[in-house]
C-alpha cells in the first residue's frame, strides 16, 4: 500500500482545513532546536538571574489582539526564547527559596512533551493513561501504608486536592443525599478542625462546599507550629455539647509557613474514637515518606482516611501534579460518580472499565498528568527522590546553624523540614519587605517572607534538588553583605 506523503500536504483543501504543519521536516527541525535550548535553560539556570522584572516590551508583546493570520513557528518560538525564558518564575535556579516550589526535572519535561504529543483524554475509558494513574496510586498507597485497594486521582494541586477529601467527608457524614438535597439543616451543622497553621486552602474548601469557613474551627497550636491535642479535644466536645456534628479533622504535614507536622498518629486516635473524617494535607511533606530519614516524622498518616500531596513540589515533578488518596475506594466513588447516558460503561472496547477518574472527581477531560509523575519516579527511583528531599533538610539545618551563630539573625521557629524562617535584629516589618525584594530584583536569590507569631520573617523555603551546600554560603553572604 503506498504510504500518504507526510512532507507536503497532497490536497490543498486539506492543507487548509487540518492544524499539522505542511512541511514536517522543517518542523522537526524547529522543534529540535526549542528541545535544545530548553536543556540548555535548564543545564545553565544557576548561572542566569534567579529572576528579573519583564521588560515594558515584554508585557506589550502579550497585549496585541487576536491574530488571524498565522505566523512562521521559528518567528513564534523566537518570541518564546526573548521574551519567556527570561522572565519565567524562577524557581528552577538553586537560590529560589520563595514559597514552596518545585524545580522540575529534565526528565519531566520530556514526559510533557510526549503526553502532549498522544494528547490523551485521561478523564477515562480503556486506555494506558489510566492504567498508568492507577499504576502512581498503587505506589501511593504502598508509600503511605494505605491498602492496595485505595483510590486516587491527578488534580491540579494539593488545593484542589483538599477541596475532593473534604467533599467525600461531608458525602460520608451526610449520606450520599447530600447530593441531590444540598446540605440542609438534618442532623445538626456540621463542622470541621484544622490547625491555625493549617494552609487557606482548607477554610476556602468549606467555603465552596457551602458549609462555610465559619464552621471550619482552628485549633491552637505548640510552640513548634504543631496542632495541640488538647484544644483539638477541648474544641470537639464543646461543639458536641452545642449539637453540632464534628466531621472531619485534617491535620496538615508539613505547614507552610514553618513545615511543622502535626502530630498524625495522635488525630489519628482522636478521629477513630469520635468518628469523624481524618484527612491529611501533606501538600508539602507526604512525599517525605519516601526518604527513610524523614519517614518517621509522618508516622500516623497511614491511618488517615485521605490524603492530598503534590507531586510538583518536594517530587519536583513539572506543574501541576497534585493527588488525593483515598483509602476507602467506594467513599470516593459515592461523592462523584455520575449515571450519564454518554458515559455509559460496556464489558470491552474503548468504553471498557469499572472505575474511570471521572467517577472519582468533577474533571471529566483531563490530561495525562500521570505520564510526567510514572517517567519521573521510573528513572530516578522513590530512593533518590526520597535523598534529595532529606537533603533539603539537610541544608535547612545548615542555614538555621550559620544564621544561629551570627548575632545580627534570629530563627524564628524550630526547623521541622525544610524552612527557615528568621527576623533580623533590629529591623521592622518594612525592612524585611525591602530586603526580600532587593534581593528579587538583583537576581542573586528568592526568599519569601511571612508572619511568625504576629512579626515578619525571612522565609527560606528549600524544596530545590538543585540547591548545595555552597549555595547557602553564598545566600549567607548575600544577606551579610546587604546588611553591611
Ligand atoms: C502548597 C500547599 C497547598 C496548596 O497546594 P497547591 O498545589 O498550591 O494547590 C496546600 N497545603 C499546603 C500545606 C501547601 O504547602
Amino acid at each position: 500500500m503506498p504510504q500518504p506523503d507526510v512532507s507536503t500536504g497532497s490536497d490543498a483543501l486539506e492543507r487548509k482545513t487540518s492544524l499539522d504543519p505542511a512541511d514536517w521536516q522543517a518542523f522537526r527541525q524547529a522543534a529540535h532546536r526549542m528541545l535544545d535550548d530548553t536543556i540548555d535553560h535548564i543545564a545553565n539556570v544557576g548561572q542566569k538571574p534567579a529572576w528579573q522584572p519583564m521588560p515594558p516590551e515584554t508585557r506589550a508583546k502579550f497585549t496585541r489582539s487576536l491574530p488571524l493570520d498565522p505566523r512562521a513557528i521559528d518567528d513564534v518560538l523566537g518570541d518564546v526564547r526573548e521574551h519567556i525564558f527570561p522572565y519565567a518564575t524562577g524557581n528552577l535556579h538553586p537560590l529560589f527559596m520563595g514559597w514552596v516550589h518545585g524545580a522540575g526535572t529534565p526528565v519531566g519535561m520530556v514526559a510533557e512533551m510526549v503526553a502532549a504529543g498522544l494528547n490523551m483524554n485521561c478523564g477515562g475509558r480503556d486506555h494506558v493513561g489510566i492504567e498508568v494513574e492507577k499504576q502512581i496510586t498503587r505506589w501511593m498507597a504502598e508509600a503511605l501504608g494505605y491498602p492496595r485497594s485505595a483510590s486516587g486521582l491527578f488534580v491540579t494541586g494539593s488545593s484542589m486536592a483538599n477541596f475532593l477529601a473534604l467533599i467525600v467527608a461531608r458525602t460520608e457524614a451526610l449520606g450520599e443525599g447530600v447530593r441531590r438535597d444540598g446540605l440542609g439543616e438534618a442532623g445538626g451543622q456540621l463542622v470541621a478542625y484544622t490547625s491555625s497553621q493549617a494552609h487557606v486552602c482548607i477554610a476556602q474548601a468549606m467555603e465552596l462546599s457551602g458549609i462555610g469557613s465559619a464552621n471550619l474551627r482552628s485549633v491552637g497550636v505548640d510552640e513548634a507550629g504543631r496542632m495541640s491535642m488538647q484544644a483539638l479535644r477541648a474544641a470537639i466536645a464543646k461543639d458536641r455539647a452545642r449539637g453540632f456534628r464534628p466531621f472531619l479533622v485534617v491535620g496538615t504535614a508539613g505547614t507552610v509557613n514553618t513545615g511543622a507536622v502535626d502530630p498524625l498518629e495522635e488525630i489519628a486516635g482522636i478521629a477513630e474514637a469520635e468518628k469523624i473524617w481524618f484527612h491529611v494535607d501533606g501538600a508539602i511533606g507526604a512525599l517525605g515518606v519516601l526518604a527513610p530519614a524523614l519517614k518517621n516524622l509522618f508516622a500516623g498518616i497511614e491511618r488517615s482516611a485521605s490524603v492530598a500531596l503534590d507531586f510538583h513540589k518536594w517530587g519536583h515533578v513539572p506543574y501541576d501534579a497534585g493527588f488525593l488518596l483515598v483509602r476507602d475506594s467506594d467513599a470516593h466513588k459515592r461523592a462523584f460518580a455520575q449515571p450519564a447516558a454518554y458515559l455509559q460503561r460496556s464489558g470491552r472496547g474503548l468504553a471498557a472499565g469499572d472505575t474511570w477518574p471521572c467517577d472519582l472527581g468533577p474533571d471529566l477531560s483531563r490530561g495525562f498528568r500521570a505520564l510526567k509523575t510514572w517517567m519521573t519516579i521510573e528513572m530516578l527511583g522513590a530512593e533518590r527522590m526520597g535523598n534529595a528531599m532529606a537533603h533539603t533538610c539537610e541544608l535547612a539545618r545548615y542555614l538555621a546553624a550559620r544564621l544561629g551563630r551570627d548575632p545580627r539573625f534570629e530563627i524564628r521557629a524550630p526547623v521541622a523540614l525544610n524552612i527557615v524562617c528568621f527576623g533580623i535584629g533590629g529591623a521592622n516589618d518594612d525592612f524585611i519587605r525591602e530586603l526580600v525584594l532587593d534581593l528579587h530584583e538583583t537576581g542573586l536569590a528568592v526568599p519569601s517572607w511571612t508572619t511568625v507569631d504576629g512579626e515578619l520573617a525571612v522565609r527560606c523555603a528549600i524544596v530545590n534538588h538543585r540547591t548545595t551546600k555552597a549555595d547557602i554560603d553564598s545566600f549567607v553572604t548575600i544577606l551579610s553583605e546587604r546588611l553591611g
